[in-house]
This record gives C-alpha cells, structure tokens and sequence, in this order.
C-alpha cells in the first residue's frame, strides 16, 4: 500500500483536513481541533 498524499503535510483527521465538519441539519460548523485551517498542528 502506498501513500499518495505528502507525509510533510498532515491534515487534520477530525475533519480531514476540510477545516469545518458539514452538519446532518445543514450548515458546517469550524473544526475546533484545527480551527479551520484543516492542518494538523
Ligand atoms: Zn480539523
């Protein structure tokens, strides 16, 4: 199995990285882990 994505960059697994999560009722709501920016600190 290879990885196709940069192992430099790591991107948030709680939002995959989107930065925000999209709501079941509608809207999105700021991923709180990355605040946003969808990168893993
Ligand atoms: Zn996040």
């Amino acid at each position: 199995m290879r990885a196709t994505a940069s192992t430099k960059t790591k991107y948030c697994l709680y939002c995959s990285g989107k930065g925000y999560f999209q709501l079941v009722l509608g809207g999105s709501e700021t991923c709180p882990c990355c605040g946003g920016s969808g990168k893993q600190k």
